[in-house]
């Protein structure tokens, strides 16, 4: 069976074949959107990150036809009433637009500078569409946010994230251990489960 992650990024493919293999589910062939015919991207104006999610498993399900996993990801500060949430990919921008990550980092911790909560949370909505079935799930992960960005092995939030059990920040901790306990994993951990035995099986 093949399944459009409807994504770009290298990284959240190596994730999700992570999980596609951690359920013994090897007969699923993923393909992303650089695998395809180049499109439009649609408008993610929705206000959670389900509603974004949504709008792009239809969507690109409608271009390929291609039973679609989409996912939407944001950063919630708590002591920043829950921003950016879900305009977490443009936080720093100037003009509203998607922004650099250091960007976005620098307005976060500007913003925290005289903050004692740090508590933080990340939140992604994953859907899968397949034009006739339709599944979603969210997953979460808990921290804090440092003072200093720390380390470089992910993207976006991830050097200002701690996660408090492992005292590093998601940009320090190993690919591995960060696919088993991320947002993302979570999330597609449990949209996973539900495909395994209501379309997969079939
Ligand atoms: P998207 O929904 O994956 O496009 O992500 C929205 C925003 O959250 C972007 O600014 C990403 O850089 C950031 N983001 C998404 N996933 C992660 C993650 O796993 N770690 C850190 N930042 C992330």
């Amino acid at each position: 069976m093949k399944i459009l992650l409807a994504t770009g990024n290298i990284g959240k493919l190596i994730e999700m074949e992570n999980v596609f293999k951690g359920a013994n589910l090897h007969n699923v062939e993923i393909l992303t959107l650089k695998d395809l015919e180049e499109v439009e991207e649609p408008v993610e104006d929705g206000n959670t990150f389900l509603a974004n999610a949504y709008i792009k498993a239809m969507y690109y399900y409608d271009k390929f036809k291609i039973p679609t996993i989409s996912d939407d990801t944001g950063l919630l500060v708590e002591a920043l009433d829950n921003a950016p949430g879900v305009l977490s990919a443009r936080y720093g921008s100037v003009n509203g637009e998607h922004t650099d990550p250091k960007k976005n980092n620098e307005r976060i911790l500007q913003e925290l500078s005289n903050e004692s909560n740090r508590y933080a949370k990340f939140v992604t909505a994953m859907y899968y569409y397949d034009g006739t079935n339709l599944i979603s799930s969210i997953g979460e992960l808990e921290g804090e946010i440092v003072k200093e960005p720390r380390g470089t092995k992910s993207f976006g939030y991830s050097s200002i994230f701690e996660v408090p059990k492992y005292k590093m920040t998601l940009a320090e901790i190993d690919d591995e251990l960060r696919y088993a306990i991320n947002h993302r994993g979570n999330a597609a951990r449990l949209l996973i489960g539900q495909l395994k035995d209501y379309i997969i099986k079939k």
